[in-house]
């Protein structure tokens, strides 16, 4: 049996107002019902006014997701009754979408096609309290969206994690949408069939999948339903389709009852909105102002940086990051060096911080690495050195000498440091005199803590061996 899958992704977009009123759509955590207007409150008479700005980030997605756009799309209202939905209907676009036939790589290499992607305005949100009152909150209605919907050519629930993940990345390169699945802003449908190797291609019965607020649960979600499906038809019996709904707390999907499940919308175009038209101009200019995208970074670097896979996906994964090892590696040319600097000590002190923001300037985190390489600080001292440039922004030279922490690489003050050590630890020198190696470490590890970890560890092995070999 093949596993069929397609997503259907809803993205908010990060613009500053709504998608037809000046309202501010930067609605979360707001009180409720504090950015409406009567344009998205759907009072009698309201008109809606469409926002260019949403316009220009859809159309940056449907570029970048290798999408045709026709001149011209029309917003249509998809009727429907529930009450997060003051008008009673949704703007959203239906026959002429603003993009088509687009696809998508996914860093398999796998080519995964796009069948539209189009504009529409989000719904309010209820809020069901413990005394059995529902209560609305309008400040998310009207707040644009993109959906994207993708062709029934994933294979697996990984792939379909892989093919989110890789569309959120996108999204999140453009700056077009915050792609936070726990906020909602980057919400995911999926449905998906099987299809017998006897059925002559014939699709199977589709089960569609909502409820699912993380890429685990996604994933989950539609290995439960494979598996659920896979046993249903092993028993001859018949799949229902139907749309069912993922419990995270019991891991299964269930039966969706009640209202949701709407069968005609009666679309049609909306009469208060002109035809939406993009000419070659517009898109071409949107397409200039793409950003080099995951995919094509990805592949540079394996070219040009000669990374290993997993240091270019951890480093690709968000372009603040990305293109600060690049700044990095243009003042400090060695590119693996950078990376292993990078994943171990910054990647950790952001997590730390929780931060996505890197407070030190690349100049100063290249600066570190030029000073390891020229042996002024070894790499105790530069992890330290990193630590105090990203919590106070000083400069790693000013932090060196006002700490003392250059490298002792004098010889001779190394070397008093040695014959000290030796004399103070009569029993490892006669361990090592008597072949036992690890009794070295443990002396070199003196010298380290005798110095502060400044002493330079090579010479400092070196010292001690010409010394314990002295008659
Ligand atoms: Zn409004």
């Amino acid at each position: 049996m093949r596993t069929i899958i397609g997503l259907e992704v809803h993205a908010q977009l990060l613009t500053r107002t709504k998608l037809f009123c000046s309202c501010s759509a930067d609605y979360f955590g707001a009180p409720p019902n504090t950015h409406t207007c009567p344009v998205c409150l759907g009072m009698p008479g309201a008109l809606p006014v469409l926002n260019e700005k949403a316009v220009e980030y859809a159309l940056k997605a449907a570029l970048a997701l290798h999408c045709e756009i026709p001149q011209r799309s029309i917003f249509a209202r998809k009727n429907y009754f529930y009450p997060d939905l003051p008008k009673g209907y949704q703007i959203s676009q239906y026959e002429e979408p603003l993009a088509r036939r687009g696809y998508l790589d996914l860093p398999t290499g796998k080519r995964v096609g796009i069948r539209r992607l189009h504009l529409e305005e989000d719904a309010g949100k209820l809020l069901h309290t413990d005394e059995g009152v529902s209560l609305v909150d309008f400040n998310r209605a009207g707040v644009p969206l993109i959906e994207i919907v993708s062709e029934p050519e994933l294979n697996s629930p990984t792939e379909a994690r892989l093919y989110l993940e890789e569309l959120r990345r996108i999204l999140r390169y453009l700056g077009v949408c915050s792609g936070d699945m726990e906020e909602g802003s980057f919400r995911c449908d999926a449905n998906i069939s099987l299809v017998a190797p006897s059925s002559g291609g014939r699709m199977g019965t589709k089960v569609e999948i909502k409820n699912m607020n993380s890429f685990r649960a996604v994933e989950e979600a539609l290995r439960f339903e494979e598996r659920r499906q896979q046993e249903i038809l092993a028993r001859g019996e018949v799949l229902l389709q139907e749309t069912r709904l993922w419990n995270d707390k019991t891991g299964q999907t269930e039966p969706m009852r009640g209202k949701e499940e709407s069968e005609d919308y009666r679309y049609f175009p909306d009469p208060d909105l002109v035809p939406l038209q993009i000419d070659d101009a517009w898109r071409e200019s949107v397409r200039e102002s793409l950003p080099e995208l995951p995919a094509q970074k990805r592949a540079r670097w394996a070219q040009d940086y000669k990374l290993p896979e997993y240091d270019i996906a951890v480093l690709t994964e968000e372009r603040s990051i990305a293109e600060y090892f690049e700044a990095v590696v243009r003042l400090y040319n060695d590119p693996k060096d950078v990376s292993n600097w990078m994943m171990s000590e910054l990647l950790r002190l952001l997590k730390e911080s929780q931060t996505t923001e890197i407070p030190l300037p690349p100049e100063h985190f290249a600066r570190v690495l030029q000073m390891v390489n020229a042996g002024q600080i070894n790499r105790t001292v530069a992890k330290a050195v990193i630590e105090e440039s990203f919590k106070t922004g000083k400069a790693p030279d000013e932090i060196v000498q006002e700490q003392g922490l250059s490298q002792i690489s004098d010889e001779r003050a190394l070397a008093e440091i040695v014959t000290k050590v030796l004399a103070e630890n009569s029993k490892a020198v006669a361990d090592f005199k008597a072949g036992k190696e690890a009794a070295l470490s443990f002396l070199q590890g003196q010298v380290m803590k005798a110095t502060k970890g400044k002493a330079d560890p090579k010479k400092t092995r070196d010292l001690l061996l010409q010394k314990l070999r002295e008659p």
